[in-house]
């Protein structure tokens, strides 16, 4: 049986979870695989597509995690699979660099046309977001002839050593693989919830707190670069205040610095546009891009102004398998779903309708904080009761809730104490319903004298 779009829509409970075909398998992972690499919710998955994970033991669960934002356009979604079939067929790889093929040039035409502005663009093609973010410093540093790259406090932009460097989050990202790279400087990030004077001040007074620090501690002539994710993503489902994102833009215009959107996370329709700069009206030079743009390949592109990626010399830029044609085949085959599909409007009504459940919610739990986010990048923020004190505690509990209950929810946030939700974009209206419900009853049994959760004691460091 296929994967994709023909699995039945359902949730579906069979056994606990994780059941015993899952927890063989995990017992061999566990034997074999590396510590470091974690996992939240250890069913073994046997087919995937619309809304649903079918795991070793024939559960099927509702997926609010899209494998982190990736597939947006389903599991195995059908135009994906098609070119990918047809293009594994005839070649798998050249290395773009040795022989190119047409897909990657395809691949960068569509990132023209569909990042923000309509000024003359170049792209060039990797494998991983970390790769492209790597790789937007470099042409950034090869434009301006600077060094400093600027980044904010609960950032996540990668694993390897520079974008590691770039993340904000000790643990799990930076603890005990120091040193990091030189030249990265970190200023507030304008957090509503979070901000001293309130919500409707932060944007424009931690813009303020940001241009201060650039200008007075490091320069604004020595920054190659500000690196920023329109919304945040690990870093807690983080909406900057209004107006932040487009003054920082402004003030990079003004100071010959190259302002980098890490949409890695954001983009392809998963906020309710294309791009989620396009909310605040923002045009920046670089765009990096990667999850939701080849429907589960890897692949990550750098797309921005010609003349800032072409100050990179010839051969500067690359790497054996970057844009790989398999990859560039899935990512024309993701565009044309969500386009034909509606998906950008689609991502907007997921949005709204989660955000009005999850109010919902809030009015009858006190520990929720806030609930944020847009389209279908939506958060609950839960701290302790009347305050504003982070609650992990209380987050890690509903997520187990869920999963024990077969819907798929991760956490983020600097204090881990976010819950963050990435339906897939094509999830069925009736599955998402159902999805919120789990969740309402989730933060029903919260406090409860517990029942041991089936999979309690398999809990796996994430
Ligand atoms: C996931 C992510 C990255 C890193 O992408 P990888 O493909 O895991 O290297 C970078 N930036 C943001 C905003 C992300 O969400």
């Amino acid at each position: 049986m296929d994967g994709g779009p023909g699995l039945p829509q359902e949730r579906r409970l069979i056994t606990p979870i994780p059941g015993p075909r899952s927890r063989a398998l995990l017992a061999r992972r566990n034997a074999t695989v590396a510590r470091g690499v974690s996992v939240t919710l250890p069913v073994f998955v046997q087919q995937a597509g619309g809304g649903v994970l079918v795991d070793a033991d024939n559960n099927s669960l509702i997926d609010f995690g899209s494998g982190i934002a990736v597939v947006g356009v389903g599991n195995a979604a059908e135009a994906v699979v098609t070119g990918v079939r047809d293009q594994v067929g005839r070649f798998t790889h050249t290395c773009f660099m040795v022989t190119p093929y047409e897909g990657y040039v395809a691949v960068c035409e569509q990132l023209a046309r569909l990042t923000p502005g309509d000024h003359d663009k170049r792209s060039a093609l990797f494998n991983s977001g970390a790769e492209a973010v790597e790789n937007a410093v470099k042409i950034a540093r090869a434009y301006t002839h600077r060094q400093a790259v600027v980044v904010f406090d609960h950032a996540y932009h990668g694993r390897t050593n520079l974008t590691m460097s770039l993340t904000a989050k000790n643990m799990p990202y930076r603890h005990s693989f120091g040193p990091f790279a030189p030249e990265v400087y970190r200023v507030p990030m304008a957090y509503p919830y979070r901000w001293p004077t309130g919500p409707d001040r932060c944007g424009e007074e931690a813009a303020t707190d940001v241009i201060t620090a650039i200008t007075t501690k490091v320069g604004s002539d020595n920054v190659a670069c500000l690196v920023i994710e329109p919304i945040q993503g690990e870093g807690g489902f983080i909406v900057p205040g209004a107006g932040f994102l487009s003054r920082l833009a402004d003030f990079c215009r003004e100071n010959g610095i190259v302002f980098v959107a890490d949409e890695i996370q954001t983009g392809f329709a998963r906020t309710g546009a294309w791009f989620a700069c396009e909310h605040e009206g923002v045009v920046p030079d670089l765009v990096t891009t990667a999850k939701g743009l080849a429907g589960g390949l890897p692949l990550s592109g750098v797309t921005g102004r010609a003349e800032i990626m072409d100050a990179a010399h010839v051969g500067g830029l690359g790497g054996t398998y970057g844009g790989n044609p398999v990859a560039c085949a899935a990512a024309l085959g993701a565009i044309r779903t969500i386009e034909e599909q509606g998906l950008v409007e689609r991502a907007g009504w997921i949005g709204e309708t989660m955000l009005a459940r999850l109010r919902d919610i809030q009015d009858q739990h006190p520990v929720i904080g806030e609930v944020r986010g847009r389209g279908a990048m939506i958060a609950i923020e839960l701290v302790r009761p009347g305050t504003t004190e982070p609650n992990a505690d209380a987050a890690h509990q509903v997520a187990k809730a869920c999963h024990a209950a077969g819907l798929v929810v991760l956490t983020c946030g600097t204090f881990g104490n976010v819950l963050r939700f990435l339906p897939p974009l094509v999830i069925p209206a009736r599955l998402l319903d159902e999805g919120l419900t789990i969740i309402e009853q989730a933060f029903e049994g919260l406090g409860r004298p517990a029942n041991p959760m089936p999979g309690d004691e398999i809990d796996t460091p994430t």
